[in-house]
Formats: structure tokens, sequence, C-alpha cells
């Protein structure tokens, strides 16, 4: 296939008069960052490459994104059948995550995959998956021309650097991101803004619910584990919704001694999404995978029909036998 650079990506486009852009279900700061800024980075350059129309979908997210430029317009319903030239998925590790948006992907003329989960699995005609990566915003950073990167495309960029990074704080960073990082806040964004409103700052609501979830928690395996659930009538009692849980299991993770933590909230009554991360050690993308799901080596995630209890206890032999080994 050779290297995938803005020229292939071109190529790719070449001829393409409609272009979707979508992500995984239940977007996070990477997948919203990322598509906004390959929409706006394609808007740039539209005259050239002949491109026409430009759609993202996307299922809901927290408004806290709204800061970021061309949120509102994309689109959260997935009922009209136009037939894309061209779909390109982003932060997406495999074709079960993209829920609605498959009946775009199913029938567009030509389907591009950019990612960096180690577990992607290819799933689309072109794939461009870099593992190492901080982010999928580094990666479409590096298809760019920094030329044409407008402050506004700078701002989604960043989003989804510091999102997936914990704020450069994981194994994931490298010093090209830091350099990525550093041509982004040369643009002149605000991005002290966009770290507090999107990443640090917490609804009341928010705040009580982790509060809720930290005091709940147990530690397992001499201490090695940390584990805690939240339940659909929990999250009613606080009416929030999963978007609001976001950073539970990064703060769980931050016990002292434990390698992994362990966080599982309802979906629907008797389904569950379970969030593992590791402090080094545990490659949680590997149990995560095991489990149907998928991840990165230090966060991973899966869905589960079982109780609580039962997900924990069929994990901790996954956990232990890695941590023996
Ligand atoms: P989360 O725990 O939802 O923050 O996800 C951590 C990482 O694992 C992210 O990179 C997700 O893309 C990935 N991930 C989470 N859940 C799943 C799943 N059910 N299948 C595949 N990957 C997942
Ligand atoms: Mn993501
Ligand atoms: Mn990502």
């Amino acid at each position: 296939m050779g290297v995938f650079n803005l020229e292939k990506l071109n190529q790719e486009l070449s001829g393409a008069k409609s272009v979707a852009i979508t992500g995984h279900i239940r977007p996070d700061g990477d997948c919203i960052g990322s598509c906004t800024a390959l929409y706006q980075y394609l808007m740039e350059c539209r005259d050239e490459l002949g491109i026409v129309k430009v759609d993202i979908y996307l299922e809901t997210f927290g408004q806290e994104y709204n800061i970021i430029s061309a949120t509102d317009i994309i689109r959260h319903t997935f009922d009209n059948d136009y037939a894309y030239d061209v779909l390109i998925t982003l932060d997406c590790s495999s074709i079960d995550r993209l829920g609605p948006s498959i009946r775009y992907f199913n029938s567009a003329k030509r389907t591009v995959c950019i990612d960096h989960h180690i577990t992607n699995d290819n799933f689309a005609d072109v794939n461009h998956v870099v593992a190492n990566a901080s982010s999928t915003c580094e990666v479409i950073y590096e298809l760019m021309d920094d030329n044409r990167i407008t402050k506004e495309i700078a701002r989604s960029l960043y989003l989804g650097i510091v999102h997936d990074t914990g704020v450069f704080r994981h194994t994931s960073t490298s010093g090209r991101t830091m350099e990525i990082a550093a041509s982004l806040i040369r643009k002149g964004i605000d991005f002290t803004r966009i770290i507090d409103e999107t990443f640090t700052q917490k609804t009341y609501a928010q705040m009580q619910i982790m509060g809720r979830a930290l005091l709940e928690s147990i530690l397992l395996l001499d201490g090695r584990i940390v584990a805690s659930s939240v339940s659909l009538d929990t999250m009613n009692f606080y009416q929030v919704t999963h978007s609001d849980l976001d950073g539970i299991v990064d703060q769980l993770r931050m016990t002292k001694a434990t390698e992994v933590a362990i966080f599982i909230y309802e979906t629907e009554i008797g389904d569950y999404k379970v969030s593992l991360r590791s402090n080094g050690v545990v490659n949680v993308s590997k149990i995560a995978h095991f489990f149907g799901g998928g991840g990165h080596v230090q966060a991973a995630g899966f869905n589960m029909q079982a109780s609580p209890s039962d997900i924990i206890a069929s994990i901790i032999p996954h956990i232990e036998e890695q941590l023996n080994s």
C-alpha cells in the first residue's frame, strides 16, 4: 500500500463529490476533535479537491464540546439514505463501534479508516492506523499541510490530543505529540479554555456521581485492583447520562498501589459498559479484546451482559495472569 500521506488522502478523495465523516459510538474528545478538524480542513481545500458536500455523523455528546467550531453542523440523526462517494471513519477500531453510521459505511462507494487503536481490525477499504500515535487528531495532523491549518482546525486537533493523553500525562504522549501541540498553540488558540471547559470542569451532578462511585469503590487482589460500578437507577437519581461519567475511571486509576482500575456502568437494563485503565504493568487492551472489545495498552473497554460482580469476577483471572507472568 505504501506510505499513507497527504497525497494518498487526496488520491482517495479524487473525484469524490460527497464525503461523510464519522467516528465511534458515544463520541469522546478525540472523536469529536478529529471529525471537526477534518471537516474544516476539507472545507478549506474543497475547491481544489472538487468536493461539493461534506457531512459529519456522530451520536450526541455533552454540550461542553460546543466551544469547538463545526460541532453545530454535526448530524445526530441517521435517517436519510444518501450514498456518499467516500466515507471516512475516525478514531473507530471496529465496524461494530460505528453504531448507526453503519448505514453510510455500507452505502458509501469507498471507505477510509484513520485511527490509532492497537486493536483496529482494518475494516475499511483503505486503512491508516498508527498505533503509537497519541490520538486520531495526531494522526490526521500528520496528513495535513500545516500552512492550511486554521486557528479553528488547531482548536479541534488540540481538543483530541488533550483528551486522549489525559492532558499530556499518558504514556502515549511522545516528543512528536508535544511538537504538534506546540505548533497548534503557536496558531494562537485558547488552549487553557479548551482544557478547562471540556476536560477539567464538571457539573455538580457529575461531581456527585463521581463522589458516589469513589465512595462505593472496592479494592481487590491485595489492593492491586480498584473497581466500582454505577447502575441506571443511580444515573437516573442524579439525572446524568453516560457522558457525565467520563473521568471516573481515570480518577479510580489514581488510587495508590493499584495496577488496574475497573469502572462499570449500566447502558440498558442488564447491559454494561466496562472501562479498564492500567498503571503500566497490565496490558488492558488484551483483556478487553478477549471480551470482544478493544482499545489501547493502558485504556480499553468492552460491553457485557452480566452483573457488575460477575463481570469483575471474570476479569480478575486475566489481570492475575498478567501480574504473575
Ligand atoms: P473508555 O473506557 O470508553 O474511555 O475507552 C477506552 C478506550 O477503549 C478507547 O480508546 C475506546 O475506543 C476503547 N474502547 C472502549 N470500549 C470499547 C469497546 N466496546 N470496543 C472496542 N474498543 C473500546
Ligand atoms: Mn475515542
Ligand atoms: Mn482516540
